[in-house]
């Protein structure tokens, strides 16, 4: 059990002041395994006063003093591994050794990116009579997801420390015990008091507080897209920065030269991973009409075969979804699937074989889906690949783009110039060309209602920057 009390604001744990605690349970157990406070509307001016107090020394601070605490931080994240990850697995159950590698590592080298940036970054430039001078945008709202929890906060926290920024976090109330964690972590480091403020709560209370607060310069939001609406809509009055990271439906698409074999295998991972709670996971696969027949055979023998249960043991790659709220939401895709016509190819309605507790759903794919269907249409956040085929190359980006959403995707071909023409024409913020792996260091962020603004990178670093013009 790790329960915490306090709230971290300005420097210290301080007794929250709000009423009640957020139960966290871990998914595959359904037991409680922590609690943290519910923040109120007096932590939450509590702690953006002790950001907007630290926010002129971190403003004024060196690049060396910023280089120090993001390297202390990226050793800390590094050190405590296993703690961190053990937990992210016990909130979100996330299997184990993925939760090493990306709920952590992908933290840690992150945080070690923005040091290594700061090493050559550009802060004066000179414009014929201008010298143009970049300055932090002020005082941040981070409020963050459940799916990548610490990813999705270190995504903030750490080009806002580069830029020399200050800010107050509200983490998800499904998985907020990482984010305390990271606070025990940050109070151990030479971070001055107030620049990290943590206040826990509900996205309608704490959430929409900050998103609203006159002393907020910018909120960062990662989350659905229903809530970055929300939250827009608060801080308008205000006339706040607002960088949202929202949803996906994203089309991994098979050119007509692309190897059948290798789409068919490949395309599982890339919705599956983190158990299919990815916002960027390729969920709408687009192949040629005469790759049908072989890709479905692989794919339906592959997810029969996808090993879902304790996150903890060796060998299994779904765990269960975060809530039962989340499996039920699940669950009701896969049964509208079915209802409305597409051709299950494997998994289904129920849990997994074998088990029965826990928040699981059984790893499923569909083929023959079109359109109309609403499981083409919708984001569904868990382990559910939908097929669709085509019969032009126009088709097939017509098809790809046909979402409200545009955060990731995917083309399949043996000519890599051909894949990156067509990925150009995808409206969309990524795109991986035969697997292209992840990388840390490029723009991520979506078009149309996945969001706006970027993360990581030096895009990243950017958007918690001002930039002035001082004219001679
Ligand atoms: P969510 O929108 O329910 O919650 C996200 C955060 O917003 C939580 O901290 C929540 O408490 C808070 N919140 C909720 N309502 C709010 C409001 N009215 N005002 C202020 N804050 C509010 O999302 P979730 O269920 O935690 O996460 C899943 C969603 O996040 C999916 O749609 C997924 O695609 C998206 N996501 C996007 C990215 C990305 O980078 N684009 C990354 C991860 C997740």
């Amino acid at each position: 059990m790790m329960q915490r009390n306090s709230l971290y604001i300005g420097g210290e744990w301080v007794d929250a002041t709000g009423n009640g605690t957020i139960e966290v349970i871990n998914p595959a157990t359904e037991q409680i395994i922590g609690s943290v406070p519910v923040g109120s509307s007096d932590d939450v001016n509590a702690a953006v006063a002790a950001a907007k107090a630290a926010f002129p020394i971190w403003q004024s601070s060196t690049c060396e003093e910023r280089i120090s605490v993001l390297n202390q931080l990226s050793a800390a994240l590094k050190e405590n591994t296993e703690e961190l990850a053990q937990t992210i697995t016990a909130e979100v159950g996330t299997p184990i050794d993925y939760s090493r590698m990306a709920m952590v590592g992908t933290p840690r080298v992150v945080t070690r990116s923005y040091a290594k940036m700061l090493e050559n970054f550009e802060w004066e430039e000179q414009v014929r009579n201008s010298l143009l001078v970049k300055e932090p945008v002020g005082i941040c709202a981070f409020i963050t997801p459940w799916n990548f929890p610490l990813h999705q906060i270190i995504g903030k926290v750490a080009p806002a420390l580069a830029a020399g920024c200050t800010m107050v976090l509200k983490p998800s109330k499904e998985a907020p015990l990482n984010a305390f964690l990271l606070a025990d972590i940050i109070d151990n480091i030479d971070l001055p008091a107030g620049v990290f403020n943590l206040v826990s709560g509900h996205g309608s209370e704490v959430g929409e507080l900050l998103s609203g607060h006159p002393d907020i310069d910018m909120v960062s939001f990662t989350g659905s897209t229903g809530a970055g609406v929300q939250v827009s809509q608060a801080a308008a009055p205000t006339v706040k920065r607002v960088t949202l990271e929202l949803g996906g439906k994203s089309a991994n698409v098979a050119l007509d030269d692309a190897d059948p074999v290798l789409v068919a295998k490949k395309s599982i991972g890339a919705c599956f991973q983190n158990s299919g709670q990815t916002c960027s996971a390729l969920t709408r696969l687009i192949i040629p009409k005469s790759m049908r027949d072989d890709v479905c055979e692989i794919i339906s023998a592959r997810v029969s075969g996808y090993t879902a249960g304790d996150p903890l043991a060796d060998g299994t790659r779904c765990g269960p979804m975060v809530s039962e709220k989340q499996q039920k939401s699940v669950e009701a895709y896969i049964s509208t699937g079915i209802r409305e016509g597409a051709t299950l190819l494997a998994g289904g309605e129920g849990m997994p074989e074998g088990l029965d507790s826990g928040y699981f759903v059984k790893p499923t794919a569909f083929a023959d889906v079109t359109p109309e269907m609403t499981i083409w249409k919708e984001e569904i956040f868990g382990p559910v690949l939908v097929i669709t085929t085509y019969e032009s190359e126009e088709e097939a980006l017509q098809l790809a783009n046909d979402s409200i959403y545009g955060l990731s995707g995917g083309v399949w071909s043996t000519d890599v110039d051909r894949a990156i023409a067509f990925a150009k024409k995808m409206r969309t913020g990524q795109v991986s060309i035969n697997g292209g792996a992840f990388n840390i260091s490029a723009p991520f962020g979506g078009y149309k209602m996945s969001g706006n603004g970027r993360e990581l990178g030096i895009h990243g670093l950017e958007e918690f920057l001002e930039v002035k013009a001082i004219q001679q």
